[in-house]
Order: structure tokens, then C-alpha cells, then sequence
């Protein structure tokens, strides 16, 4: 068993994918064990995606991440953190298997609805930071 951080992004929320997205999860006998909404600040944005602070797209991701409310859960499944993240589908939405989160309903790299935690260690300081 493990537990992984997933958030609905800005653009998700926006196109009304919150029930979808967790039924997906639910669907592949996943259990949502925590989960709340709210808007980062640009401090919290930058935070999260500090390893990032040095890539061009830095800036906008933190911006875009900001621009609406959010909604970070946890997931709790067998090998959770791979396949939420085989679930999500690639960064790239144009790279994305069929069927993915990202290939469905990502509209391009940068504004692609959902994050996963992409390793055991990234999921040990995701949870807690939203979910202390
Ligand atoms: P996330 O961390 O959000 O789950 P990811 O792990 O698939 O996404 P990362 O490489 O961690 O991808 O990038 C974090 C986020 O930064 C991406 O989700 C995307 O929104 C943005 N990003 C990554 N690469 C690019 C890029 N080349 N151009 C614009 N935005 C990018
Ligand atoms: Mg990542």
C-alpha cells in the first residue's frame, strides 16, 4: 500500500472535472483519504514546484497554479505513486496515452489538470505540506 499527493489544477477545477477525476481514481480501486480546496499563494505555488525554480516555464507554472482555486487529495492504493501517475498520463497531453487524464481533457504542456507525486520521497513532502 501507498499514499500519494494528486491535485485537480486551476484548469480541471475551472472545467468542472473535480468528480470526474476522483471517480477515475475510485474506478481503479483507488481510496481518496484526504482532500480539500483552495487557492495557493504565490509563496505556497513556488514552494511546491521549487525544484523546477530554475526552468524557464517557472514563472508561468507558478502563475497558472495560482490563477484559481485548487484541489489537493491523497490517493491510497496498491503501488499508488506509478500508477496514479500512468493514470494522469504524460506532461505533454499531445504525448499522453489514449484514455489518460491528460489525453482526454489537457488542453497543452503547460495547463494539463493534474499533478502526481512523482516518487516515494516526492509523496513523503507533498502530503504533509498540504495535509501536515
Ligand atoms: P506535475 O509535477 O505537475 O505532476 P509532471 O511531473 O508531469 O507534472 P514536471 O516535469 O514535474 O511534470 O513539470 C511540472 C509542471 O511544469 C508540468 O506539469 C507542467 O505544467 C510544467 N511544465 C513542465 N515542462 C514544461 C515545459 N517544457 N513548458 C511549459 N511548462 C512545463
Ligand atoms: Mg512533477
Amino acid at each position: 500500500m501507498e499514499e500519494t499527493l494528486s491535485i485537480i489544477k486551476p484548469d480541471g477545477v475551472n472545467k468542472k472535472l473535480i468528480g470526474t477525476i476522483l471517480k477515475k481514481f475510485e474506478d481503479n480501486g483507488f481510496e481518496i483519504i484526504n482532500i480539500k480546496r483552495l487557492t495557493l499563494t504565490n509563496e505556497q505555488a513556488g514552494e511546491f514546484y521549487s525544484i523546477h525554480k530554475e526552468r524557464p516555464f517557472f514563472k508561468e507554472l507558478v502563475s497558472f497554479m495560482t490563477s484559481g482555486p485548487c484541489v489537493p487529495f491523497v490517493i491510497k492504493g496498491e503501488n499508488a505513486i506509478l500508477r496514479v501517475r500512468e493514470i494522469m498520463g504524460a506532461t505533454d497531453p499531445s504525448e499522453a496515452a489514449e484514455g489518460t487524464i491528460r489525453a482526454d481533457y489537457a488542453d497543452s504542456i503547460d495547463k494539463n489538470i493534474i499533478h502526481g507525486s512523482d516518487s516515494k520521497e516526492s509523496a513523503e513532502i507533498e502530503i504533509p505540506f498540504f495535509f501536515g
